[in-house]
């Protein structure tokens, strides 16, 4: 079974692996070593030193607050979205793509869909701004929940590592 360099898991980090490296990645069996290189070169990107418990998204985690131990979704600038169970996008900054202007700074035109039946909306950070995440559904679809980790499983069927406390 091939292994992961600290540079390879970094460079995946980064975003400079080719997105199917990333995904043998994660659909490689996990191993408690790799998990926590993995969490390791987070945590040393990061300004704050809540531990980091699982990553959403490049610039989004699951944290264990270190004053209280209570689970939240964090930024990497910091800015708590609330607790980990909830879905952050209901406290993002939200901007909908929903005209053809709008949809023509993104898309070259006669590419961009049509926005009666689609339309971008990108979630991002209050504090910093950055892009979180983008879903490109019909205009009347709901606020997408996207998953629900089950991170207490993670832990002990995949990486086999003990559950970091939580208070909440
Ligand atoms: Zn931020």
């Amino acid at each position: 079974m091939p292994t992961y360099t600290r540079e390879q898991i970094g460079n995946m980090v980064d975003g400079k692996l080719q997105s199917d490296s990333v995904h043998r990645m994660l659909s490689m069996p996990k191993d408690p070593e790799r998990f926590e290189i993995y969490l390791d070169v987070l945590q040393e990107k990061v300004s704050w030193k809540d531990k980091i418990i699982l990553p959403l998204g490049p610039h989004l985690y699951i944290v264990q607050s270190l004053a209280d131990k209570k689970w939240v979704t964090k930024c990497s600038c910091g800015h708590i979205f609330g607790d980990y169970r909830e879905n952050w996008k209901l406290n993002a900054l939200l901007y909908v793509r929903d005209t053809e202007e709008a949809m023509s700074q993104v898309y070259p035109k006669l590419m961009a869909p049509d926005t009666k039946w689609q339309v971008y909306r990108e979630y991002c950070c209050p504090t910093c701004g950055i892009m979180q995440d983008i879903e490109a559904p019909t205009p009347w679809y709901p606020v997408i929940h996207d998953f629900e980790p089950d991170i207490d499983a993670y832990y002990k069927e995949w990486v086999h590592l003990p559950l970091p406390e939580r208070a909440n």
